[in-house]
């Protein structure tokens, strides 16, 4: 571990980030509503020299911190999420939601805190000049990441967010839950899969139950259509290089034991870590609802919302972190060929923009249960917290990626 870099966060610094992961966790606010998340962000940065810029994607905060005279110097985007999701709390921790209902269940306070940190400490280096004679450091505190594909980083790249502020490239860090309390996890490529939703409806003819010759039963379609889905993934993806996942989520049809219903209702989650076989997937459901419903006698609509893309991680700014992750804490401590995941994330869209790399810091077992530790827990889960021992590491992280970067100045090449 070089110590330079993580003496680069005192323990002062330390206790700040962990105030503000616990002022932040005790408020947590959904997607688009993070009005006081932006206003401490927007505060502190202000604090720390950076112009601020609020109000992009509704509560979306850009600090943006520019040195020297030229014009031509590289320019770093960071992007942490700052949005809480509609779970009721359950840890007991003494920093648990104040708002019934809501909860950072996904570590977004962390990501925001560390971001954060890392803020004041990369401002310090401006000042001494460590960051070199030139540069643009983009901080991006996103809304909304949990809100689907309409989401905030959707929004903030159409509200302009690349064209105000260029980025050579960019970076996102996720926690990592089970994982190593933290433990870097790169991969190059896909990382996280695409996520679509597809809605299903079945028009049939409704009828009495004692008379099915009268009547078009769509729930048999339905029925079927699930059984058949699977074939898709069992029979038209490659087994060996490819990945898919299609759950039916939601199954809905009638209301009561004898009355054959008009309508029978699906509702679908669809997964890929490529985009052809997330063409593919969409190709082959519509067909196969398609042909269930011909064969049924009923009629079928098909709603298909494409939500993230898959997360593509490029390679050489991939390779240029784990690089600086590897330097900061040692070999040992990072893993650079990550086995993909199933989920999703709108760091991707940024990610179509420009190139860069979303990671992840492993956040050990960090379930909590009456104000004790009880666990592995996942994301979205009302028993889990981020862990605050991350704070420090992914705020040096940061720091240490940032100031590499700025040391390619000029050749604006990575190696
Ligand atoms: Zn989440
Ligand atoms: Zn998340």
């Amino acid at each position: 571990m070089n110590s330079r870099d993580l003496q680069s966060t005192s323990p002062d610094e330390v206790e700040q980030m962990r105030a503000w992961r616990h002022a932040i966790h005790q408020h947590p606010e959904l997607g688009f509503e993070e009005t006081r998340t932006s206003a401490l962000v927007a505060e502190r940065l202000r604090a720390w020299g950076f112009d601020v810029i609020t109000g992009i994607a509704a509560t979306g905060v850009v600090g943006r911190l520019r040195w020297g005279q030229d014009e031509s110097g590289l320019r770093l985007g960071l992007r942490a999420d700052m949005d809480a999701l509609p779970i009721e709390e359950a840890t007991g921790l003494p920093w648990r939601s104040q708002s019934p209902g809501k909860m950072h269940a996904c570590g977004h306070d962390g990501h925001t805190a560390m971001l954060l940190g890392a803020a004041q400490v990369l401002a310090k280096h401006v000042a001494t000049g460590r960051l070199g004679p030139s540069g643009t450091l983009n901080l991006i505190f996103q809304p909304a990441e949990e809100l689907g594909g309409g989401g905030g980083a959707r929004r903030m790249i159409e509200e302009g967010l690349f064209d105000r502020f260029p980025c050579d490239a960019i970076f996102g860090m996720h926690n990592y839950p089970g994982m190593p309390t933290g433990r870097f996890y790169f991969r190059s490529g896909p990382f996280m899969a695409s996520s679509d939703k597809v809605q299903i409806r079945f028009h049939g003819k409704g009828g009495h139950g004692a008379m099915p010759h009268l009547a078009v039963d769509p729930t048999l379609p339905a029925a079927a259509t699930v059984l058949a889905l699977q074939g898709i993934v069992a029979r038209n993806i490659d087994p060996v290089k490819d990945t898919a996942v299609i759950s039916v989520g939601r199954m809905a049809a009638g209301r009561t034991y004898n009355v054959i219903p008009e309508t029978a209702e699906l509702e679908l989650s669809v997964r890929a870590l490529d985009p052809e076989v997330r063409r593919q997937l969409q190709e082959r459901i519509v067909a196969v609802v398609e042909g269930q419903a011909a064969s049924y006698g009923v009629r079928a609509e098909i709603g298909y919302e494409h939500g993230y893309p898959v997360l593509v991680n490029s390679e050489a700014e991939t390779r240029f972190a784990i690089e600086a992750a590897r330097a900061t804490f040692g070999a040992d401590q990072v893993e650079g060929d990550a086995l993909p995941l199933a989920g999703s994330e709108d760091f991707a869209f940024m990610l179509q923009k420009v190139p860069g790399c979303y990671l992840m810091i492993g956040n050990g077992d960090n379930g909590h249960d009456g104000g004790r530790p009880s666990g592995p827990c996942s994301v979205h889960n009302p028993h889990y917290d981020f862990n605050d021992h991350c704070l420090p590491l992914g705020a040096a992280f940061w720091a240490a990626l940032a100031t590499r970067f700025f040391s390619l100045y000029p050749r604006r090449k990575f190696q």
